[in-house]
């Protein structure tokens, strides 16, 4: 039985690993992928103290740091199943058909992108086609780019990118965005900025190395139009990994775990940390905070809870 067994090797599983394992207690950590979505990106050019580095490089450097203490690293494990036994117990079930049990866990399954799902989008992943503002907004300094959809996140992206790139092109599926007013009014105000409703994007185009445009369908007209430009921001959701959960722990709306200000979920003993978290923005140094916090809340509740 584990004192702390985490969930989830992304950045936030892997400090929350260390964290507790430097308290000289029994650490687990069981991921689909360890690294998470680290292992997905190219330049990371925000992760405070080093100026540039390369997401493989990255996932490699959690790894080997989680490794350097004692902790059981169960990679390509996928928890499908999370209950406690009436003593308290925590058991975390895996599709593998396994079953690991613990006083307290640590949830770290982060989060996936929704993508658009039309030709060209994987092959310019990370070359012109990019998910987050954060991230990669300095990239396309004084470029034109799309964003695709009208929400609060694609509104307040475009927003974001406006004051970066030359220009912006907002592209909405339905007939009117979706943003909250007070960020429709600031896009409006915005010289740089078009608005297009009723277009449904059909292809993101390249020159075989990078984006050089996309496709988009009037739905009205019926339509193909041709948008030329270097990078597309796919703001249309970020989907957190926390499906498996929904009948012991209480999510959001938006089906991200809620978490109060110590990372402590609605069951007791259990935890949570990163993206797939109600902690607002979705960053590598965040989810390392976060995990660092879950883990010391375990450490805390372990303590203080009367199980041996
Ligand atoms: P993740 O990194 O998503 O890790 C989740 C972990 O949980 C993985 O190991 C996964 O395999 C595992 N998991 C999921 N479901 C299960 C399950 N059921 N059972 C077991 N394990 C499971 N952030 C920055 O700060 N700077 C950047 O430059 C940057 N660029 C990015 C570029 C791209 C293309 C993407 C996709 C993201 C980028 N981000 C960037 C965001 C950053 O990667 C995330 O905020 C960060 O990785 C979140 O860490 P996490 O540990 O919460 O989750």
């Amino acid at each position: 039985i584990f004192d702390v067994l985490v969930v989830g090797g992304g950045p936030a599983g892997a400090a929350a690993a260390i964290y507790a394992a430097r308290k000289g207690i029994r650490t687990g950590v069981a991921a689909e992928r360890f690294g998470g979505q680290v292992l997905d990106t190219m330049g990371i050019e925000n992760f405070i103290s080093v100026q540039e580095t390369e997401g493989p490089k990255l996932a490699a450097a959690l790894e080997q740091h989680v490794r350097h203490y004692e902790v059981d690293i169960m990679n390509r494990q996928r928890a499908q199943k999370l209950q406690a036994a009436a003593d308290g117990t925590l058991e975390v079930q895996f599709e593998s058909g396994g079953t690991l049990k613990a006083k307290s866990v640590v949830l770290a399954t982060g989060a996936r992108w929704r993508q658009m799902n039309v030709p060209g989008e994987e092959q310019y992943r990370t070359r012109g086609v990019a998910y987050c503002p954060h991230c990669d907004g300095p990239l396309f300094k004084g470029k034109r780019v799309a964003v695709i959809g009208g929400g609060n996140s694609g509104v307040e992206a475009a927003i974001d990118l406006a004051g970066i790139v030359s220009h912006v092109t907002l592209i909405e599926f339905d007939a009117q965005l979706r943003a909250d007013a007070v960020l429709q009014n600031k896009l409006r105000s915005l010289p740089n900025v078009e608005i297009i409703v009723s277009a449904q994007t059909t292809e993101v185009t390249g020159d075989g190395q990078k984006v050089n445009g996309l496709k988009y369908k009037e739905r009205v007209s019926g339509e193909i139009r041709h948008l030329t430009l270097e990078g597309i921001f796919v703001q249309i959701g970020l989907l957190p990994n926390t499906e498996w959960l929904k009948d012991t722990i209480k999510l959001s709306p938006r089906g991200e775990i809620e978490i109060d200000a110590r990372g402590a979920t609605s069951l007791p003993g259990v935890f949570a940390a990163g993206d797939c978290t109600t902690v607002p923005y979705k960053q590598i140094v965040i989810a390392m905070g976060e995990g660092s916090k879950a883990a010391l809340s375990a450490f805390d509740h372990l303590i203080r809870s009367s199980a041996p």
